[in-house]
């Protein structure tokens, strides 16, 4: 348990009592649904925002003020992408492999780990996350421990069990397995919302791809595959060699793939991109497929720091803003990464782009994961309606500088995160 951090509980969060504070007040308001608020309040009720404003907008009848003084309320944080069962693998693998490599590793490092271990990695990896603000998760594992850890966790979760499997003969057992998996979980609430999705078009037939991206009712986020990663990945696809390909041909000897066809394009031309899916990397893109994710308003999910670890080339970030692609950021495991901070996720961005406005880089983890999840307005914002997810970090604020600024490059401390007006840090 990490000092600070409450307890874990089961079930919804509890409504706010006459004891609770209903009124936060800070030096600042980050709404993302308008300008900042100097000497700003949020008003909680019932697990949502009632009023965000100054204090003279709360109608203060003398409830009591929490007070959080040197200190910006904004958002909590949404990871787009992220497996937070494999944090065992923390610090463990060497930077700068190729991919198919870094996996054999990855494997050979969850050697002989068991449920309890999946299950421990889930749980320390969602109160990592929470501890430095971030207040929703879209997770994926192959394990179902986490779908099984974050029912009982106090974030908001998508936990996605995620499907492999290139021998088509297997799609139908493995997506019967996986509905088996959903049916033991405990029921889906405000709070957690379990699904199934597939991992990588390298690493599933296109008959487990279309049965899992078709079945609308596996899942109540957004269909999410890891796509277009690494030159490997396209090597594969467009050309049908190199060291993935031979990888995967190694794990199923009779693989035969169309070849001529970025990632993407082999996904589009069979018809599995489902109106609103969510793609984790997108490294490697031409136009076309920056055209093809635009038209199928598919999110992208960045993850600056696993970029990195990789040294992946590529990323068209210019082409991807400008055909207008929601664009979101993630941290990916901590097998390729060394922390599960969004902060330093956007401070990593914004060394890398910094010609993209400090704003745009706060809302790819805060408006666009909640857009991604068909939450806009209920997430990733401060407005009267939304979930009460929000943090207060610390921050003087020079007013010389400018807010966003000081929010996406510099190094905080969290000094309070609540999930559906329910203080979880502080
Ligand atoms: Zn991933």
């Amino acid at each position: 348990m990490f000092p600070g951090c409450k307890p874990t509980h089961s079930g919804p969060p509890p409504i706010q009592g006459k004891h609770r504070p209903l009124i936060y007040r800070a030096r600042f308001v980050v709404t993302m649904d308008g300008p900042p608020i100097a000497g700003g309040c949020v008003r909680v009720e019932d697990g949502r925002i009632a009023k965000v404003g100054t204090l003279e907008d709360m109608d203060w009848k003398g409830e009591h003020i929490r007070e959080i003084p040197d200190a910006v309320i904004m958002p909590g944080l949404i990871n787009s992408h992220c497996h937070l069962e494999l944090g065992m693998a923390r610090g463990l693998l060497p930077r700068g492999e190729a991919f198919p490599m870094w996996v054999s590793r990855l494997r050979k490092s969850l050697d002989g780990a068991g449920p309890e271990q999946y299950r421990e990695a889930a749980r320390l990896g969602a109160l990592e996350c929470l501890k430095n603000g971030t207040t929703t998760v879209i997770d994926v594992g192959n394990t179902g421990e986490s779908l099984n850890e974050l029912a009982d966790m106090p974030i908001r979760s998508f936990p996605h069990i995620e499907l492999i499997g290139l021998d088509p003969s297997v799609a139908v057992a493995r997506v019967a397995g996986a509905l088996e998996l959903l049916a033991g979980l405990p029921p889906a609430n405000e709070r957690y919302h379990p699904g199934v999705t597939c991992h990588a078009p390298y690493s599933c037939s296109p008959d487990l791809l279309r049965r899992v991206a078709e079945a609308t009712g596996l899942r109540t986020g957004p269909y999410t595959l890891h796509v277009a990663e690494s030159a490997e990945e396209t090597a594969m696809f467009r050309e049908g060699k190199g060291a993935l390909f031979d990888f995967c041909k190694r794990i199923h000897p009779s693989l035969r793939l169309e070849k001529g066809a970025s990632p993407v394009a082999f996904l589009s031309r069979n018809g599995l991109i489902p109106r609103g899916s969510l793609f984790a990397h997108c490294n490697n893109l031409d136009a076309e497929d920056v055209r093809i994710l635009a038209e199928t308003e598919t999110s992208v999910v960045h993850c600056p720091r696993s970029r990195a670890f990789f040294n992946h080339l590529g990323f068209p970030l210019a082409s991807l803003r400008k055909a207008g692609v929601n664009l979101c950021l993630g941290t990916d495991s901590l097998a390729s990464n060394e922390g599960l901070s969004l902060f330093d996720e956007m401070a990593e961005f914004h060394r890398a782009f910094p010609e993209v406005p400090c704003r745009e880089v706060l809302a790819m983890a805060t408006l666009n994961g909640a857009k991604a999840l068909g939450l806009e307005g209920e997430l990733g914002c401060l407005r009267p309606g939304a979930h009460a997810d929000f943090i207060a970090i610390h921050m003087r604020h020079h007013p010389e500088y400018d807010l966003y600024e000081e929010i996406v490059s510099e190094v905080h401390e969290v000094l309070l995160v609540a999930v559906g007006g329910e203080e979880v840090v502080s």
